[in-house]
């Protein structure tokens, strides 16, 4: 590590603010002894933060129905080999009522965007999740909206709204997404999801096709201006029955580093150590939570649709009940010592 990556390992532990051209020397100067370095000085900082907790939430995954064609994703509107499915409202309530036996104190409903799930079909699931479980946290991850159904959902209790921004780079957002869809409008979802008072995750996928460390750069750059209360990053896994089915997958060393730099960018920020990341490697999410995520989100969804939901390809846990993915990360957190929480698990803002 040359003395340059040095002073901007530091600058970014002590003043957590990097313009975006130091984000990318940052990235290009990386070695090992760099990403050794920041994953010591993030694993710090989230223990300073959350103690040994890793905060837990059990994802149901309620429609592979989606109107969209992002060029990346296996549920692509034009995938007409993908097997769909949708969830009725009582499959949902039961496979949270299975969540909240196990422990589960967040339910992230996620889907395509599938138009049968209208703000008055998905309010009142939301209100049915928040008066069986008033305890609980519901989040929703089901791509862009109006500012209305928002706000609509929002009102129905919903707490807080998962919508990567994919990539801060609007001519990398037009070669990842069909034309019909523009990085402008992700951006005022993301606006409009943060004025109605959600708590917001943002974030994109690592090694995603065109991505260079300028545009990279440009993520971490956004993300610290628009401060989410959670950030989800992934390698990029290609899916063989899109158009990118020949691009390379996204790098283990790399998500990690990116991990570790935007948990010294963001002490508070909910980080989990995606599904993603461990499709990439047995231990991904352990690795992922060493460089400083903080959060793991096991699958609630009921085993006879899991393989549908197949947004790329190789997904793990496909076969687990949802009490095995439950035992299995318990001993796969004790084991680098850390305990999962039962909590809602919120950002420490709210908590306040
Ligand atoms: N329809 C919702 C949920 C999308 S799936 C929405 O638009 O937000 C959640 C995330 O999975 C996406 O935001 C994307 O970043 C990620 N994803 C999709 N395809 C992927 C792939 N091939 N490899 C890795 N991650 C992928």
């Amino acid at each position: 590590m040359d003395r340059h990556e040095r002073e901007l390992i530091e600058k970014l532990d002590k003043e957590k603010v990097l313009s975006e051209k130091e984000y990318e020397q940052l990235i290009v100067l990386r070695d090992d002894e760099a990403i050794k370095l920041l994953s010591e000085l993030a694993t710090k900082t989230r223990k300073a933060v959350f103690k040994d907790e890793i905060y837990t939430r059990g994802l149901i995954e309620i429609s592979s129905i989606c109107k969209n064609n992002c060029l990346y994703c296996g549920i692509r509107r034009d995938n007409t080999l993908a097997e769909r499915y949708r969830l009725t409202k009582d499959e949902i309530l039961s496979c949270a009522a299975e969540g909240y036996e196990l422990g589960f104190r967040t339910f992230v409903l996620q889907g395509g965007e599938d138009p049968f799930f209208s703000d008055d079909v998905l309010c009142d699931i939301v209100t049915a999740l928040k008066s069986q479980h008033p305890d609980c946290a519901v989040t929703l991850s089901m791509g862009e909206k109006s500012r209305e159904s928002y706000k609509a959902l929002y009102d129905a209790g919903a707490d807080r709204y998962l919508l990567r921004h994919e990539t801060a780079d609007s001519e990398h957002y037009a070669l990842l997404h069909p034309k019909e869809m523009s990085f402008k409008n992700r951006m005022r979802c993301l606006d409009d999801l943060k004025s109605i008072g959600y708590q917001v995750g943002c974030g994109f996928m690592v090694g995603s096709p065109y991505q260079t460390p300028k545009t990279l750069a440009k993520d971490l750059y956004f993300i610290q201006q628009f401060k989410p209360d959670m950030c989800g990053i992934g390698p990029f896994i290609p899916h063989h029955n899109t158009p990118f089915r020949d691009e390379t997958q996204g790098s283990l060393e790399l998500t990690l580093f990116l991990l570790s730099v935007i948990r010294l960018m963001l002490p508070e920020v909910l980080l989990p150590a995606t599904t993603a990341l461990g499709t990439i490697d047995p231990k991904g999410r352990e690795k992922g939570i060493m460089a400083g995520a903080n959060v793991v989100m096991p699958n609630l969804s009921p085993v006879a649709v899991r393989k549908k939901y197949e947004l790329y390809d190789n997904k793990i846990c496909t076969g687990d009940e949802s009490a095995q993915c439950r035992d299995c990360l318990d001993k796969r957190m004790e084991m680098i010592g850390c305990r999962l929480a039962v909590d809602r698990g919120d950002a420490p803002r709210i908590r306040k």
